[in-house]
């Protein structure tokens, strides 16, 4: 599938109006040679791909202002028309082969006329020049079978009388495009590429760790990432200091104990042990201390009073401190 170039008529004011935002002065209608083109359909075209009419709607916005190169050598490069219009044109009596309505997506260009640009204008005139080739890049490209991305469905071949064909919508870029000097080839036309999925987000010091050990050298970090990235510092922070208050209150309890149950060791001792545990170890060491210390403990008035039974060998054991 190529898009063909239509010839216009003298630019009216308003689209005068259009081709002067993108030139460095403002142009006469006498300087500018415009010149419509169809950049492409939602016909299947000859790789078995085919646009939606969104896709050419959303091809439409982006295509705006793009550059067309009026010779495949980029040494002319500054000899460029451009898109100043696009438009999706909708034909209600026809339908493509896969039974939509047919639309094209249109642009209007322009050239100024200058010495360079003469013959290329002249091609155009004559109808030498009929094609563009143009260039664009899809997200989404999904089979008329099954509707998934990634099968094993050929395009081009039949499935119980269904030709398979991939449906190409969401493009997110359009690229300049050229044209084709006669005869055209069958290799010119639209040129699409698979646009690269969009990375997620990434918005957890994790996702960094991970995208830094497996994929990349550096990571990129959005407005929105920014903010969940700060967030989750901030709840860090805060279960940081419960951890910190929760291993503090862990060697309280562990110098009390150990200050009955091994009166030996000196503070200084105590803390320099506690300084190395981790919070697990320390909780076994407060348990440890614990129940030694409660073996130690002289029962209290109170307790001693409901259990008579236990008083003496409670006060031995009070001696043993
Ligand atoms: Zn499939």
């Amino acid at each position: 599938m190529n898009g063909w170039i239509q010839k216009n008529g003298q630019p009216e004011k308003d689209v005068m109006e259009r081709i002067n935002r993108y030139t460095r002065r403002p142009y006469k209608a006498e300087e500018v040679y415009t010149f419509s083109v169809v950049l492409c359909d939602n016909e299947v075209d000859r790789d078995f791909e085919c646009f939606t009419t969104k896709a050419l709607e959303k091809l439409a916005a982006l295509f705006v202002g793009k550059t067309g190169i009026l010779d495949h050598d980029h040494s002319t490069r500054n000899q460029a028309a451009r898109i100043y219009d696009t438009a999706v044109k909708v034909f209600p009596e026809k339908t493509t082969s896969r039974g939509e309505v047919y639309a094209q997506l249109t642009a209007q260009a322009y050239v100024p006329k200058t010495a360079e640009t003469e013959s290329f204008i002249q091609s155009i005139d004559s109808g030498i020049r009929k094609e563009v080739s143009v260039g664009c890049a899809v997200e989404k490209r999904t089979c008329s079978i099954c509707g998934g991305e990634n099968c094993t469905h050929i395009p081009g071949k039949l499935y119980s009388g269904e030709r398979c064909v991939r449906i190409l919508d969401e493009p997110v870029d359009a690229y300049e495009f050229s044209f084709v000097a006669v005869p055209a080839q069958r290799a010119a036309g639209v040129t699409k590429q698979f646009a690269r999925k969009p990375k997620k987000e990434v918005c957890s010091v994790e996702d960094i760790l991970k995208r830094l050990e497996t994929e990349e050298d550096s990571v990129t970090v959005s407005g929105a990432g920014f903010a969940a990235l700060k967030a989750e510092l901030k709840t860090l922070k805060m279960r940081a200091e419960w951890g910190e208050r929760y291993r503090e209150s862990l060697c309280g309890r562990i110098r009390k104990y150990s200050a009955v149950a091994q009166p030996q060791f000196s503070r200084g001792l105590t803390d320099s042990i506690v300084k190395h545990l981790s919070v697990q170890e320390l909780e076994e060491m407060a348990d440890a201390l614990g129940k030694m210390a409660e073996s130690r403990m002289p029962v209290t008035p109170q307790l001693a009073g409901r259990n008579n039974g236990t008083e003496k060998a409670a006060d031995d054991r009070a001696f043993c401190i």
